[in-house]
């Protein structure tokens, strides 16, 4: 079965709640979510109520608890200790972080490795083996899905063979998967257009059976390009049919896909988002050319 969402967004008063309307309100069967701000590690307290009601709100609607999947802030970064303190906050919050995301009931934690920025790389490889073997406990069923970069300024885990350094090196390493990014992919230089040999190629650097998580975006640059700007499925470089491949492809057929695809924006300042509508496109598998139009239609009507 196809296993389809789309980021949405998880605030204080509803929480996982919010997120799974969310989800449904776009025909989705899972979703991701981060557990607050994206971009600072300000968290609210976890409401058994309101999980409890999510669940419940999951089990009619068909959504699997198992492929819902949680992001940690991207700010959180385990590469580099120049300054202690702020290595020491990052390792506690994705404590915490881990702690919250059990008490959803949620198995897959998706997090950036991390940035050297003016370290090295086998430096902030290190840091970040050691950070992962203080963080994870041999009794947590979370799950840390390690995903792949753009390679974007100094960014670790561009190259496969760093993302095994990594899983090499950390003890407890039966919890650690990966999240693979098709923008981040394609701008790392791997070929998405021709993805079962990329998958040959991760079967032999990894191992395919470790693969947790698809992050689905078409990307804004060429292959190469380092840049990681995402763009909506079909209107970027990657193109629809290649993403289609992925998404339906049969070695990855019971892994989470997500769409991390922007928001449309629109001349007058509005902007929707475009899951529901891309999500159709994958669903019959043919490209929508009229993504902007129908989205603002629907959304206005
Ligand atoms: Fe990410
Ligand atoms: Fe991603
Ligand atoms: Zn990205």
């Amino acid at each position: 079965m196809l296993v389809i969402g789309s980021h949405v967004s998880f605030n204080g008063k509803e929480q996982l709640l919010g997120s799974a309307r969310e989800a449904i309100s776009y025909g989705e069967n899972t979703f991701m979510f981060y557990t607050g701000a994206p971009q600072n590690t300000k968290r609210c307290d976890i409401s058994d109520d309101l999980t409890n009601k999510a669940k419940e709100l999951m089990k009619e609607n068909d959504i699997n608890i198992e492929n819902v999947v949680c992001h940690a802030p991207y700010i959180i970064n385990l590469a580099n200790n120049k300054s202690e303190e702020k290595y020491l906050f990052a390792i506690n919050f994705l404590k915490e972080e881990i702690k919250r995301v059990e008490k959803l009931g949620i198995k897959k934690l998706v997090l950036h490795p991390g940035s050297f920025v003016d370290l090295d790389i086998d430096t902030g490889i290190n840091n970040i083996i050691n950070a992962l073997n203080i963080i994870l406990t041999s009794n947590q069923n979370v799950l840390i899905c390690l995903e792949t970069m753009a390679g974007k300024g100094s960014e670790v885990g561009f190259k496969l063979e760093d993302i095994k350094r990594i899983i090499d090196g950390v003890k407890l390493n039966d919890k650690l998967m990966v999240c693979l990014d098709t923008c981040h992919l394609n701008d790392a230089g791997y070929d998405i257009k021709r993805f079962d040999e990329f998958l040959e190629h991760f079967d032999k650097v990894i191992g395919t059976h470790k693969i947790g998580c698809v992050h689905v975006n078409d990307s804004k640059n060429d292959m190469g390009a380092r840049k990681d700007r995402h763009e909506n499925i079909g209107y970027g470089h990657i193109g629809f049919d290649s993403l289609i491949n992925v998404i339906y492809n049969e070695r990855l057929k019971n892994v989470p896909k997500i769409l991390e695809t922007p928001y449309i924006k629109y001349d007058d300042g509005k902007s929707y988002p475009p899951y529901k509508f891309e999500i159709e496109m994958i669903r019959n598998k043919k490209f929508n050319s009229n993504l902007n139009k129908d989205v603002r239609s629907y959304y206005e009507k």
